[in-house]
């Protein structure tokens, strides 16, 4: 049953240096979930849209700013009024596509958003060589979310063409707000997916390099982005100190004290405060403070012992230093947990594609992944996961050089998850 059409392979390389070109931060993806959106109209693939599968409230690091200014820019590029009314604001895609035929729910994800990082004029680079550089200054389709999305749409295509012959139904996930960890868990939290029976998730590039195929056992580790911000009371440096209260002396030793928070004999944690912004001027008691910190963990309750720590200094340098502490949680992902059968089914058909020369197993990767929310809900509900890398020879993520072969990586990509969808949902 597998479609190797060659058209369906050149839309898909069509579509992704489309998306290359006018990348957009998680939330703000307008052009990209109507791009997206017209496609699954026109293969005949029902959908719903982020406002009516998302779970508002769990909604996590959305820029109401940069959400209307990217509306602005959908608009002006020729994204229709109607479409940006009936998203409500809200970005992501989840299209459906049911057989009719009895069998399995099987859905399959991928992110829709890029990076902020101004892409490489070089000569050498791919993307100028090909001619499809990024349009939209200081931000770039840096971590290939752009071949994620090319490549779900060309496995709608395929699905849709083999609509007859395939049972049961497909979900195609389009989620928004994978960076930053932030959309992820609005989409499980929603509920789309809890009759799905599997879900395979996969990413380009990281472990991986071109021909080889990760298949991941587990490894993302549970995290937890969180802003603090102090306010306390300014005051003349001079003439009336003890009036001041230091918001930048309560971040400061509250950035010591998390950096001292103890190291768990249950596995792995990280603790970073990435940013600490503070003070007005050089002769004023500083009155606000901004920290921007990260926890990570092996497990969701590792990375919670590492948060709760975090919460506990807050609250103790607020009373210290007699400021006020906010804390706003923006952005979170589980670690992976995945399933051995679905894993060895994903190995099989691997090693069976031509493009793939080498399939591994991976039971490590530093990194984290909101996708972990899919798959949790998932399998809270009695479903099963998978996931796998795919590769190519980068020169590292979010950088403005960051390359990925698209004509190659796409099409390993692209049979692996039809070739899964042929098999598990085969009809008859
Ligand atoms: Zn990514």
């Amino acid at each position: 049953m597998n479609d190797k059409s060659s058209d369906l392979i050149d839309q898909m390389l069509q579509d992704r240096r489309h998306i290359h070109r006018r990348p957009e931060l998680g939330w703000t993806e307008f052009e990209t979930t109507s791009y997206v959106a017209n496609r699954l109209e026109r293969l005949g693939i029902e959908y719903q849209l982020g406002i009516d599968f998302l779970d508002i409230s769990s909604v996590q690091g959305r820029d109401e700013k940069l959400v209307n200014k990217a509306i602005e820019r959908a608009l002006e590029h020729g994204v229709p009024q109607s479409f940006i009314e009936k998203t409500g604001g809200y970005t992501g895609i989840v299209g459906i596509l049911d057989t009719g035929n009895p069998g399995p729910t099987i859905a399959i994800r991928a992110d829709l958003d890029a990076v902020p990082v101004q892409e490489t004029s070089a000569a050498e680079h791919e993307a100028v060589k090909g001619n499809y550089v990024s349009e939209i200054p200081g931000v770039m389709h840096a971590c290939g979310h752009d071949a994620h999305t090319a490549i779900l749409l060309a496995v709608a295509e395929w699905s849709a063409r083999n609509r007859e012959r395939l049972s049961g139904k497909i979900k195609f996930v389009f989620q928004p707000a994978e960076e930053g960890v932030r959309g992820g868990l609005a989409v499980a939290a929603g509920g789309a997916l809890d009759d799905v029976d599997e879900i395979v998730c996969f990413h380009i590039g990281s472990e991986c390099k071109l021909g080889e195929v990760g298949i991941c056992e587990g490894g993302y580790l549970a995290t937890t982005k969180l802003n603090v911000s102090f306010e306390g009371a300014p005051a003349h440096a001079g003439s009336n100190p003890e009036a001041g209260k230091s918001a930048l002396l309560a971040a400061c030793n509250a950035a010591t004290l998390i950096a001292g928070i103890p190291r768990h004999s249950g596995g792995l944690t990280r603790v970073c405060v990435g940013r600490l912004e503070a003070g007005e001027s050089r002769n004023v008691i500083p009155a606000h403070a901004r920290m921007e910190i990260e926890t990570r963990g092996a497990t969701s309750e590792l990375d919670a012992f590492m948060v709760d720590h975090v919460k506990r200094i807050v609250r103790g340098t607020e009373a210290a230093f007699d400021v006020k502490a906010k804390i706003e949680i923006v952005g979170s992902a589980a670690n992976l947990e995945t399933d051995p059968d679905v894993l060895a089914r994903l190995a099989k058909i691997a090693e069976k594609t031509d493009l793939v020369e080498r399939t591994k197993f991976i039971s490590f990767v530093p990194a984290s992944e909101d996708c972990t929310w899919l798959i949790r809900r998932v399998r809270e509900h009695g479903g099963k996961a998978g996931y796998f890398l795919f590769g190519c020879n980068h020169q590292g993520h979010h950088k403005g050089d960051f390359s990925i072969q698209d004509d190659k990586t796409l099409p390993a990509a692209f049979e692996i998850l039809t070739r899964y969808l042929a098999e598990r949902n085969a009809g008859d």
